[in-house]
Formats: structure tokens, sequence, C-alpha cells
């Protein structure tokens, strides 16, 4: 028997604006009033309220995360004749950032249990590496579904090979790795404010995170089109990188509330595990790490049946990723084959992720869970 039912949503971003809608409403409205939209004081106060959060000596707030990708890679001087390593199973602005400077993506395999960068697999790849196809330069950690990358493992290999680390945090804002805030490893961290994001805004957002003087100066710069002492006066290539000013009001309103948001999604996704443990393969966090949550994310070789089953009673689910980048028609050019990455051609075929968001009530997710060991079953 089906029951037809309202849809739910898969991430609720209603109930977290219905909690601090005055809030929004009067930073939106200061914003109005002063009618400074670009670069305007909402930018610098959101600024330094992200790198107190982090703990870096800079945040440099920008217009999204493939576009903070994008600046670190050129603050860092990388182009053509460069190769730089990350996983292949990530959101395709992990490559492209790389890909768009003119350097080579190098696809490293991940863990099967954390689903990020495996750092034997990254060695094996740079002990194995023909410096014909692009001179390593440097490699890209992502915090995949919102956990921390092996930090400690990739900066040691990093150091060894003489590499830069710019980590991709875009999922993992507000997670935790050895007692510090992700964004806070690497040379460079970049995140996004997406609205599905741990810490979203309403249109496109991100930051980059450093501590050294001359890569914030170069991010400075070319977050306003390489602009040198005046905005008239251009000492590279840039971009037009900024964070709208509107979105700077909403962003501090919503950080307000991080911390308590965070530990919501955490006491939502040991919920899922405690009750999914056995029916489907339920997510892995090493020790001493903490995740933001952006997905509970499950594996199941039953994958498309639950799915199905799910939709019919309007559950919700998504699939990221369903396609692996290094088979991805864009990135055919680098000549990868099918079979040549089998973990993360692995999870592709068998991980889906379920509503993840603080405001998911025990109910609701009561019958999430009922529904997907029910659909195992059936
Ligand atoms: C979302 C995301 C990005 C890009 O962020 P946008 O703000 O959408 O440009 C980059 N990397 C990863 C891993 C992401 O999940």
């Amino acid at each position: 028997m089906t029951t037809v039912v309202d849809k739910l949503p898969f991430v609720d971003l209603k109930a977290q604006q219905k909690r601090i809608r005055k809030k929004l409403e009067e930073g939106v409205l200061r914003v109005l009033d002063h009618g400074e939209y670009i670069l305007g004081p909402e930018v610098f106060e959101l600024e330094e309220r992200l790198k107190d959060f982090v703990g870096t000596k800079y945040c440099i707030s920008c217009s999204n995360g493939t576009d903070a990708l994008l600046m670190a890679l050129m603050a860092l001087g990388i182009g053509p004749g460069d190769a730089v390593f990350l996983p292949a199973f990530t959101f395709v602005a992990t490559a492209e950032a790389v890909a768009l400077v003119g350097a080579r993506p190098v696809f490293i395999d991940v863990d099967e249990r954390t689903f990020n960068m495996d750092p034997r697999s990254l060695r094996d790849v740079l002990l194995s590496h023909s410096p014909d196809l692009g001179i390593p330069k440097g490699i890209i950690p992502v915090d995949l579904f919102g956990q921390p990358a092996d930090y400690l493992e990739l900066s040691q290999i990093a150091t060894e090979f003489n590499l830069f680390l710019i980590s991709d945090a875009a999922q993992s804002f507000g997670g935790v790795y050895h007692g510090k805030r992700t964004c806070a490893f690497g040379d460079i961290a970049t995140t996004s404010f997406f609205p599905a994001k741990p810490l979203g805004c309403y249109g496109d957002g991100g930051a980059i995170f450093c501590n050294d003087d001359l890569i914030a100066e170069k991010l400075l710069s070319i977050r306003v089109h390489g602009q040198g002492k005046h905005k008239y006066e251009n000492i590279r290539l840039g971009i037009n990188g900024r964070l709208d000013t509107i979105q700077a009001a909403v962003l501090i309103a919503k950080l307000e509330i991080l911390e308590e948001e965070l530990k919501a999604r955490e006491n939502i996704a040991e919920r899922y595990s405690l009750r999914l443990e056995g029916g489907v393969v339920t997510p892995f966090i090493k020790p001493k790490r903490n995740s933001a949550w952006a997905q509970y994310s499950v594996l199941s070789p039953q994958r498309d049946l639950i799915i199905k089953k799910l939709s019919s009673v309007g559950i919700p689910t998504a699939i990221y990723y369903p396609l692996p980048l290094h088979v991805q028609e864009a990135f055919k050019y680098l000549g990868y084959r099918a079979g040549s990455l089998p973990v993360t051609e692995r999870l592709c075929n068998e991980i889906f992720s379920l509503p993840m968001h603080p405001y998911l009530d025990e109910l609701t997710q009561g019958r999430i869970v009922e529904s997907v060991l029910g659909s195992i079953n059936d």
C-alpha cells in the first residue's frame, strides 16, 4: 500500500528562515538604507566574524565557492604546464577551477569509508606521475559531505613533494579536525555559501581563508580585476569575485545560529546511523573529526530500488555523485578509462543521500528510516 503524502523538503530552508526572519529583515533593510551594495560594511563585518570563527589571519569573502577555488589557484600562480591532484569523487567545481587556469587536473581515488581523497592513492599517483603531463604543483583535498579530509597525512605528502595544499571546504564549513575548524588547513582554504551548504546565503557566495600576508594581498587584488593601489590600476589579471553586501547581511544573521544548527545536524546524523545500521552502509566519521553534515550519505547495492520506493511516498533523495569526474565528457581530453579509479566508481553506483537539515524532526526522520528499511525488506 502506498499513501500519498506531501513531499518533504530535502533541505528545509524555510524553517530556518522562519526562525531568524526578523534578524534577516533588519540586516537586509540596513543595506537598503545605506545603499552600499558592493563591498559595503556588512562584507567586512562578515569577514571579521568568519576569520574569528575559523581562526585564520585572513578571510576574503567572494562571489561563490567555484570562484574561491579559481582565485586561490590564480593567487598561487598555477597555469599551463602545471598538474594539480584532486579526488575524482567530488563536485565538478574542484576540477573545473584547475582546468580553467590551464593546469591539468589529476584524479585520485578516495577512501571507501570516508569518501575523501586517499593519501595512499595520492602518494602512488605522485610517485608514478610523468612530468610530461604537467609539473606537480599542488593538491586540493575536499571535505566531502562535511567530513574533514586527512589533513595531517596530506600535509606531510604536500611538504615531501613540495606542493601547495588548497582545502576545498565548500561542504564542511563549521566542521572540526583535531580541535580546529575546517578552513584553517592548507595554504589556502575555500568554502561556498550556496543556499544548501551548511552555511548558506540567499544566492551565491563564498570565502577564502589563509594566514599568509602576500597571498591575502593577491587575493584582494584578484577579487577586483587585479587592481593595484586603486580601482583603475590593474597590476595582474583578476576577476569580478566580490560577495554582495546583501548576501553578507544574510550570512551575519545565519552565522549566529550556526553552532546550534551544527549540533542539531550531529544529533540527526546519529539518530539516522543508529537506526539504519545493518540496512545500508552508514557514514563513517574518523576519530578527532566532526562533520558539518552537509549531506547524510549512505551506500546500498539496492540504491535505485530504495530511491524509487522513497520517491513514491514523497521522500526526496539525491545522488552525490552519479558520475565520477574522470569519466565526464568535459574531462575526456585527459584520457582516463572507466575502471581506473575503482573505489570512486563503485561509490557512484551505490551512494545516495537522505534529507538532512537542522530542522528535521524526530517523527519525520522516523518515517524516512522506516521507508528505507521497508524498501530493502520488500
Ligand atoms: C558547492 C561546491 C563547490 C562550489 O561552490 P559554488 O558556491 O556552488 O560555486 C566547490 N566544491 C565543492 C566540493 C562543492 O560542494
